[in-house]
């Protein structure tokens, strides 16, 4: 089989297993070359075939690379058709990079079907979908995604910009790379030979009449201010950052040296993602809960997959995304100026409005598309999960001699009041220039501030 039609076979199958990544590597120097691919976040092996080098070198051919350039680290696209046709275009983002017997070359495929895809397909639950789309449709503000590197934030960015592009308004983004070429929208791509950086971008656009700017990620301090400060004078700004959890995008705000005060006005809310395995809707039976996890999830069902056929016997087929929600409500917009440990940061998000990822998996088990055991594995060591929640607390309520059982869950642990902190309450407290949240029931609300909610 020639090499070209090797590696179409290769792209096609990947996609036809829903795979989000091709990895070629070259195995030794006899030019061998191992073949996986990446599908519901794990790898798995395809094959192993000889004429490695052939096949680097006919991807960088399809890329529009230059063949004879094997000791940089090289970026290109591909527009991908499949031989049936049918299913429409793939676009593809080839990156090669020297390595030990010759290059290594990643392919990513990006599904453009995914492009058209609204607010309602991206796996938010209607209740979370309820609080979260009036921040996508307000007039300005900071609307940030967190999640580790493949938890689908651009994809869930996207879908808000295409809810909002019509001809009012004028959408921009700045990213590195662009990932989806969507027709409406004005979108560059970082360049660092052109010294083309976020900051730079960020600044030239903001000069073009903008109403909403999509920034691909904020990792420098420059590029969090301009970002911060756009979202305060009239314009919608949605963006990513490197954090695990949604408390974790203040901490790395408030580390990158942001005011309290931009802080505190600018950002609307904060999204945490990541995927779950998606239940096989095959074979996905009802089971009780075990003992210990059944108060948990308040003695929900849940579901496991048994394996058969059309899951290759994993029980598992796709990927369902869990989502963290933490609205920067007036109390978390009051304890950004006050003590900003993670842990008082969590306990007041948790006091109002969050919705934690666990409690969002917990919704989606008893729904029946992923397993509990799924939800544990994804929150664990998270500021908000069960476990890590156990294990923090410590022994302070337990009678002497008596020790704490890690393994098990605290099933009587109330996920809401995880990480609580006593808070002080007196007015010293308060800080200048914030307004306090009222704190008697029924007590009048005082007028927000200009530029917040
Ligand atoms: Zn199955």
């Amino acid at each position: 089989m020639s090499v070209e039609l090797m590696v179409n076979q290769w792209i096609e199958a990947a996609h036809e297993r829903g795979a989000s990544d091709i990895h070629f590597e070259p195995l030794d120097k006899d030019d061998r070359l191992r073949v996986r691919v990446r599908v519901d976040g794990e790898l798995r092996g395809i094959e192993t075939v000889n004429d490695g080098r052939k096949v680097i070198a006919r991807l960088k051919v399809m890329a529009g690379l230059d063949v004879n350039e094997r000791g940089v680290p090289l970026d290109g696209r591909i527009k991908f058709s499949p031989s049936g046709g049918g299913r429409g275009g793939l676009d593809l983002r080839l990156s090669t990079t020297p390595c030990m017997g010759g290059e290594k070359a990643v392919l990513r495929l990006i599904d453009s079907s995914r492009l058209g895809l609204s607010l309602e397909d991206l796996g938010y639950t209607k209740r979370m979908l309820d609080l979260y789309r009036p921040h996508t449709q307000a007039p300005y503000g900071l609307l940030l995604h967190v999640g580790p590197t493949g938890s689908g934030k651009t994809t869930s960015l996207y879908a808000v910009l295409t809810s909002l592009n019509r001809t009012e308004v004028n959408i921009q983004t700045v990213e590195d790379p662009v990932e989806y070429d969507v027709a409406g929208i004005t979108q560059t791509q970082v360049s660092h030979d052109l010294g083309l950086t976020f900051p730079k971008v960020l600044r030239a656009l903001l000069r073009q009449d903008p109403n909403v700017i999509l920034v691909g990620e904020i990792r420098d301090p420059e590029t969090a201010e301009i970002a911060l400060e756009a979202s305060m004078t009239g314009h919608l700004v949605l963006s990513t950052l490197h954090a695990n959890e949604a408390v974790g995008a203040l901490i790395r705000l408030i580390d990158m040296g942001m005011t309290p005060y931009s802080i505190a006005y600018a950002l609307r809310c904060v999204i945490a993602q990541r995927f779950a395995r998606r239940l096989c809707e095959q074979c996905r039976k009802k089971v009780a809960p075990p003992e210990a996890l059944a108060r948990l999830v308040g003695n929900r069902p849940l579901y496991t997959g048994e394996g058969c056929k059309a899951c290759q016997r994993t029980g598992f087929a796709g990927r369902i995304p869990l989502y963290e929600y933490m609205p920067m409500s007036d109390a978390l917009k009051k304890s950004v100026y006050g003590e900003t440990t993670p842990d008082a940061l969590q306990a007041v998000a948790s006091r109002s409005g969050m919705i934690t990822m666990f409690e969002d998996g917990v919704e989606k088990a008893g729904a029946g598309l992923t397993t509990l055991e799924e939800v544990l594995r994804l929150t664990r060591g998270l500021r908000t999960s069960p476990r890590s929640t156990a294990h923090r607390r410590p022994t302070t309520a337990m009678p002497s001699g008596a020790a704490p059982r890690p393994a098990a869950p605290r099933p009587a642990a109330p996920v809401r009041q995880t990480g609580a902190m006593p808070r002080p309450t007196s007015q010293s407290d308060v800080v200048p220039g914030v307004r306090p949240a009222p704190t008697r029931p029924g007590a009048p609300r005082p007028p927000r501030p200009p530029g917040v909610r």
